[in-house]
């Protein structure tokens, strides 16, 4: 026992100051594909080479409009290697309370032999042009929580269909480096006890009945957050006999958190992001 005392106190506090400092994101970490749009020459090859349909083009009318949803990108980094104008970042906080921020589209007039000629518009996700706004959620959370609750907050996690890379990535939010307790969130077993709900996986249809009852048991203000790629759209497996295309087909979601899956500090973020939806709730 003594020597667990002793080994502990050699290592030292390794929770993370997140979000007081930045999150610390390995360089190799693979966060949303960034696009040099006024270089972009033909979107083709590389949406071509998305597996999930993420990255999307219609030619019309001279034109061409290219989409990045990033609901539906899983990080793969396959449009990077087949195009030089992409580029893999590890960029993390990419929670969005609508879904229509996670949209990026840009428009070209189409040049020679279906190459991209002059950039007419483009609307960037408000992820790619806005800092983190989670400095002062960070600072005041747990007096939020306290001011809005009267208690600590408490999430059940409900995996709807998921491959358990999500789950592996919430455990994480328990370990001593990302400590989610700090911040007086719990992990609950029940959601008659639970104030959010963060559910993951594209909602298989025998999972569908299981999240209606799941929500209809939490009580009032309850907050959804859907996590990962899956979560979000349906990730790879979009809507087929099996799978409902993402929580939103099923119950109301209050954020959505991007990710395949998404890092913990990723999960951070958005949970955090969903807490400030709490006085409006
Ligand atoms: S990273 Fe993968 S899923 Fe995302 S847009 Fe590129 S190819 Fe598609």
């Amino acid at each position: 026992m003594f020597d667990i005392i002793r080994k502990s106190l050699a290592t030292g506090i390794v929770t993370t100051d997140y979000p007081q400092t930045p999150a610390e994101v390995a360089s190799q970490a693979r966060g949303w594909p960034e696009i040099d749009f006024v270089k972009w020459r033909d979107a083709r090859p590389a949406v071509a080479a998305c597996p999930t349909g993420a990255l999307a083009c219609v030619d019309g009318g001279g034109t061409r409009t290219v989409k990045l949803d990033l609901a539906k990108c899983t990080f793969c980094g396959l449009c990077a290697e087949a195009d030089t104008a992409i580029r893999m970042t590890n960029a993390c906080e990419l929670a969005a309370r609508r879904k229509e921020d996670l949209l990026t589209t840009a428009r070209y007039a189409l040049g020679p032999a279906g190459a991209q000629g002059k950039l007419v518009a483009t609307q960037r996700s408000p992820l790619a042009t806005q800092p983190s706004n989670l400095d002062s959620i960070g600072t005041e959370l747990k007096a939020r929580i306290a001011k809005v609750l009267g208690r600590s907050l408490h999430i059940r996690e409900v995996d709807a269909g998921s491959c358990n890379g999500c789950e592996i990535e919430i455990v994480g939010l328990n370990s001593p480096v990302y400590d989610i307790e700090r911040f007086g969130i719990h992990f609950v077993a029940s959601p008659r006890h639970a104030d959010m709900l963060l559910v993951t996986g594209p909602v298989s249809r025998n999972m569908e009945l299981a999240l209606r009852k799941t929500y209809d048991a939490t009580p009032d203000p309850r907050l959804v957050v859907a996590v990962g790629a899956c979560g979000c759209s349906g990730g790879i497996f979009g809507q087929n006999y099996a799978s409902l295309g993402g929580v939103d087909k099923v119950i109301p979601v209050d954020v959505y958190i991007p990710g395949c899956p998404p890092n913990p500090h990723a999960l951070l973020h958005g949970i955090l992001m969903a807490i400030g939806r709490l006085p409006e709730k």
